[in-house]
Formats: structure tokens, sequence, C-alpha cells
């Protein structure tokens, strides 16, 4: 059985002062010990936020793939190990589009953080002309084929499903496509990792809140959520934790 996981993700926002909201997501995460809580924030924040509310996991938004080495400006997925990440996104579909991102450098982030301890959610989501088109499907299955890596397992690899569409504009697929995408992508996993694919989370990723996250997270195959908007403060973050208790 899967337990749920529902993560956050900062994006470029907050500073000290707004990791005050920490405190009262950790308390949602205590009240809720069936649901495994996370949050993702900016490098800045992530030692002072682990410093903080040491019970939640707290991670990163993204690493480098290299150990370390001559790549100014960049961070390494053992940095953030240090500075108190558990985990650490790749893929997210804002790095594909501002940083040009691939697929195949999805991968190589979350290889280099399973080398370094770091538990890993993956991102991938079709765009809306792809979806137009009629390819979300495969774009996502070509998505999962070139970034999972083939020791992935539920341990540590948690995969999101983000169509880029849904990111931050309140609009979301309907449930029906929602656990059509999901069954597809644990049917792909199935096929890259065997029976270890029982055992990977696939979150759902664009435009939850409050109001619509206990639909999304009864569809099957749905095993959590990836917040953004709503999940830099703890009034709209707790009603989606409690959603999944
Ligand atoms: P929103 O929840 O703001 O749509 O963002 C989703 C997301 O990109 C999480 O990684």
């Amino acid at each position: 059985m899967r337990r749920k996981l529902v993560a956050g993700n900062w994006k470029m926002n907050g500073s000290l002062v707004d990791l005050a909201e920490l405190d009262g997501i950790a308390a949602a995460a205590r009240a809720a010990p069936q649901v495994d809580v996370a949050v993702a924030v900016p490098f800045t924040l992530i030692h002072p936020a682990a410093l903080r509310v040491p019970e939640l996991a707290i991670g990163a938004e993204d690493v480098h793939e290299a150990d370390s080495g001559a790549h100014t400006g960049c961070v390494s997925a053992a940095m953030v190990r240090e500075a108190g990440a558990r985990f650490t996104l790749s893929g997210h579909s804002e790095r594909r589009a501002d940083q040009h991102e691939t697929s195949h450098d999805a991968w190589a982030k979350a290889a280099a953080a399973h080398r370094h301890g770091l538990n890993v959610i993956l991102c991938c989501g079709e765009t809306e002309a792809e979806r137009d088109a009629g390819r979300a499907e495969r774009v996502v299955q070509a998505q999962i084929e070139k970034s999972v890596p083939d020791n992935a397992d539920g341990g540590w690899f948690t995969l999101a499903y983000e169509p880029r569409w849904a990111i931050g504009t309140g609009r979301t697929p309907t449930l029906d496509e929602i656990a059509a995408i999901h069954a597809i992508a644990r049917a792909k996993l199935r096929m890259m990792v065997g029976d270890a694919a029982g055992g990977i989370r696939i979150l759902y990723g664009g435009s939850v809140v409050g109001g619509n996250a206990a639909a999304i997270l009864a569809c099957e195959d749905v095993d959590g959520a990836l917040v953004g908007g709503a999940s830099l403060t703890a009034a709209k973050f707790v009603p989606i934790i409690e959603a999944a208790a």
C-alpha cells in the first residue's frame, strides 16, 4: 500500500520570515501521521528550514548532475544534502522551459541525487498544444522512458505528473483525464522497472488547492499531490494535507 505524499514546491518564492509558515504545515503533518509531507524550497532556505522543522522533509528544487567541479552558479546533490535536504525535484517543467532542460538532464539529476542519498520527485507532463493534438499520453510515456532511472523504486523515487498548462492557471484536467495518464504512467513504469512500479508513488500537480484536492487524491493511481502556489502558506497547504489524510 502506497502512503500518500503531499509535497510543496515554493519555486522562487520565500524568505526567512516566510519559514514561519512551516510551523503550521509541520503541525498538520503531525496530525496526519498516515500522510508524508514534504516541501521543496529555494537553495537559500534549505538549511534554515531543515533546522526549524526537523520533522518535515525539506528538499531542493533542482541539483546539478555532476558531483562537483567547474560549474559556476550550480549546486550539487551533496551540497543540498549537507544543508539538510532529504529530496530534490528533477525535471520540473519550469526548468525544462526556462533552463532548456531535457528528459536526459532530469535522468542525470535524479541519478546524482540518488548517489548522494536524496529522494527524488521527477516531473513530467505535456504542454497544452500537445494535449490538444491528442499527444499527451505519448509525450508523458516518452518523458518517463528517457528520464526514469533503471533502478527506480518507491524507497527513493516518486514520479509527478504535472501538465504544463495546469500549472499556476487554476485549470486542471478532468478527473478521468488525470486517472488515465496516471494509469499509463504506472504501466510505463512497470515496463521499465517491473514489480518495483507498484511501490512508486505518482503525484498529480497543477493548480491543486484545498477545494479540489480530495477529488484528485481519490483518483485511481494518484498517490499524492505536488503543490506550487497553494504550498506557500499554511492556510492554503494544510487543507490539502487534511484531504490526503
Ligand atoms: P501550482 O500548484 O501553482 O499550479 O504549481 C504546480 C507546480 O508546478 C508544482 O511543482
